[in-house]
C-alpha cells in the first residue's frame, strides 16, 4: 500500500523528528516523506534535522522560517522571539543546510495533493484556521486536496460544500477519509505543537484508500526544551514545548 508520511513545522527539534521517524518506520514501509515547511527556526538543532531528512526521499516545500534563516524573508515580518531564532539559526547553518533550504519550492504538486506551508493562495505565509476560508481557497488549489502546515494545529477542512445534512469533515479515531469531497488537511507540528498536546504530531496518507491518519508521538520534551535554553535561544521557546502551545 502506498504510504506517505506528512511532516510539518519540525522547527529544529531533532528529538521530536527522530521519534516521529521511528514511529512511522514501525508502522510499515514508507513510500516517501512530505515536508510542509519550517524545518528550522525556534529549536536548537537545525543542521541535525536537515541531515535526518536528507536520509529520506523527501519532497519538501519552504516555510517562512526556512526562508528567514537564509535571508530570503524580511525578519521584520516575524515576532521578536521568532526573529531572534531566525538570526540564531542563520549564524549556525552549515553550507549543506543552506543548500537544502535554498532549493525548497513554495509549492509542490503531488497528485492528488498540493503541498504548501501556508495555503494555496498564500503558500508561505497564510494561516488557514477556518472552514469558511478553506472553501474560499478551493479556487486556488488546482488539485483535489491540499496539505498545509504553519498553524501548528492538526486540522481538516472541506474546500467544497458538504452535501445537505452531512457532516463536512469526520475524523473517526484519528482517521479521515478523503473519498467524498475536497479537503485541506494540516497534520499538526512535529517540533512545536500548539494544540495543548506537547507530543509530536504528524500524519500518514494512504493513497490506495485515500485516508489520512493523524498520529501523536511522545518524546523527551524536557530535553528539547533544555537544549533551547542551553543554546541561548529565548527561554519561552523552551517553555512552550512543555505545554504544547
Ligand atoms: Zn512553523
Amino acid at each position: 500500500m502506498d504510504r506517505y508520511v506528512v511532516l510539518a513545522d519540525i522547527h529544529a527539534n531533532a528529538r521530536a523528528l527522530r521519534a516521529v521517524l521511528r514511529d512511522a518506520a514501525a508502522s510499515g514501509p514508507v513510500r516517501t516523506v512530505w515536508v510542509l515547511g519550517d524545518v528550522v527556526g525556534y529549536g536548537a538543532e537545525p543542521n541535525e534535522c536537515i541531515e535526518l531528512l536528507r536520509d529520506y526521499a523527501c519532497v519538501s516545500v519552504a516555510g517562512n522560517h526556512d526562508l528567514g534563516a537564509i535571508g530570503r524573508a524580511d525578519l521584520s515580518l516575524f515576532n521578536a522571539n521568532a526573529a531572534a531564532a531566525c538570526a540564531w539559526t542563520s549564524a549556525r547553518l552549515s553550507s549543506a543546510s543552506v543548500e537544502f533550504l535554498s532549493a525548497l519550492a513554495a509549492r509542490v504538486e503531488a497528485p492528488p495533493f498540493l503541498l504548501v506551508h501556508g495555503s494555496p493562495a498564500g503558500p508561505t505565509w497564510e494561516y488557514v484556521v477556518s472552514a469558511a476560508r478553506a472553501r474560499e481557497l478551493s479556487s486556488f488549489c488546482p488539485l483535489p486536496h491540499c496539505l498545509v502546515g504553519h498553524t501548528h494545529v492538526p486540522a481538516a477542512f472541506r474546500m467544497d460544500a458538504a452535501p445537505a445534512g452531512r457532516a463536512g469533515v469526520e475524523v473517526v479515531d484519528g482517521v479521515l477519509s478523503l473519498r467524498q469531497g475536497r479537503f485541506l488537511v494540516n497534520p499538526g507540528s512535529v517540533g512545536q505543537p500548539r494544540d495543548g498536546d506537547p507530543r509530536a504530531a504528524y500524519a500518514d496518507v494512504l493513497v490506495d484508500d485515500l485516508t489520512v491518519h493523524f498520529r501523536r508521538v511522545a518524546y523527551d520534551v524536557a530535553a528539547a526544551a533544555a537544549s533551547i535554553v542551553n543554546a541561548g535561544l529565548p527561554e519561552m521557546l523552551g517553555a512552550r514545548l512543555r505545554v504544547g502551545c
